[in-house]
């Protein structure tokens, strides 16, 4: 099978919003009037960001959901996306897994494959994804204020859990295991909750690389400080739930880590003004997705950790940098 066989068999699919898809030397998008398009690429390397045997159908839904998670950071609606692949091979079995994964997830969100680009080499997926939203209204980093609630979604350090367990460092109990490896290789864009935080959140980002790293962007765009509750964070983590209560094996040690630190959440942390906290609720329920308020924005800079006392917590949690040296 050549390359375009492969393109023509795999990653070529009619397209409804877009006005030219696939087989031409552009694609053709066309923004509704009075929108803005938001534009935004994140690579996968094979040993870098998954495992050479992670499933193929997971891998494709993740290649996209890390993307459409910063749509959702914006507040933006999918519209469409391209694929520029690098394959060692041209192995069919994975190649069906992977564009079924990634084509399932593309029309859960109407986001339409619209071009990209095929290459022979080390394993790597780079997509970008494109989506709208009304002029002036995308959620930035930059609008935390003083006195604003954070909030972040859903559960928070259960795919570094199960990494941790991956990699030997610790066991866990089969299903917890299961679950949290679900987290970390088929995450959920809260792409729903990001439109319906438009006119309510003050900032919002995603969380990627951990809670702490990505929250001091917002702090640092903003020029603000904050106050975070660690005992609601640390109870934020999945695997707490669990029956076999796997948790209590390690300490809040690591359960800082992973709710903190983590990386792979994909949540969206945002703040609010206290007044709006019936709007966040709104927004919460109209999307069907769980929010938890973890903190407050202060006016001195840096970022407090307290516990359930009030007392402070030393913060040793280190985000994830490819490039860190410490
Ligand atoms: P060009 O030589 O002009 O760069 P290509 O031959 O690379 O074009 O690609 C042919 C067509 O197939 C283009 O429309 C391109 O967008 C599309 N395409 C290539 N690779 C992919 C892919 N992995 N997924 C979706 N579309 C692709
Ligand atoms: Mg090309």
């Amino acid at each position: 099978m050549g390359e375009f066989d492969l393109i023509a068999r795999y990653f070529t699919r009619p397209v409804h919003r877009a006005a030219l898809g696939v087989g031409d030397d552009c694609a053709l998008l066309a923004p509704a009037p009075g929108m803005q398009l938001a534009v935004s690429s994140d690579m996968l390397v094979e040993g870098r960001h998954f495992f050479a045997d992670v499933a193929p159908e997971r891998l494709g839904h993740k290649a996209l959901a890390v993307n459409l998670s910063d749509l959702a950071a914006c507040g933006a609606r999918p519209l469409a996306f391209t694929l520029a692949l690098a394959l060692p091979r041209v192995d069919e079995a994975w190649l069906a897994g992977f564009s079924s994964g990634l084509l399932a997830l593309a029309d859960a969100q109407g986001c339409e494959l619209v071009g990209g680009d095929t290459t022979q080499g080390p394993l790597n997926i780079c997509i970008t994804v494109f989506g709208e939203v009304p002029a002036g209204q995308a959620l930035l980093r930059s609008g935390a204020r003083p006195g604003d609630d954070i909030y972040v979604s859903g559960t928070l350090g259960d795919a570094r859990l199960a990494l941790e367990a991956l990699q030997g460092h610790i066991t866990l109990p089969p299903e917890v295991l299961a679950a949290g490896r679900l987290r970390l290789e088929q995450p959920t864009p809260r792409v729903a909750l990001g439109q319906a935080l438009r006119g309510v959140a003050s900032s919002a980002l995603d969380v990627s690389d951990g809670l702490l790293g990505d929250l001091s962007h917002i702090l640092k765009a903003s020029g603000v400080g904050a106050c975070l509750d660690t005992h609601i964070t640390s109870n934020l983590i999945a695997a707490s739930d669990s029956p076999s209560r796997p948790i209590c094996q390690f300490g809040p040690e690591l359960i800082r880590q992973c709710t903190l630190a983590g990386g792979d959440d994909y949540e969206l942390a945002f703040t609010a003004p206290q007044a709006r906290r019936a709007a966040v609720a709104s927004a919460a329920l109209a999307s069907d997705t769980p929010v938890t308020r973890i903190g407050r924005i202060e006016a001195a800079p840096g970022l407090r950790l307290v516990d359930a006392q009030g007392q402070p917590v030393a913060r040793r949690y280190a985000s994830f940098d490819h490039f860190a040296t410490g």
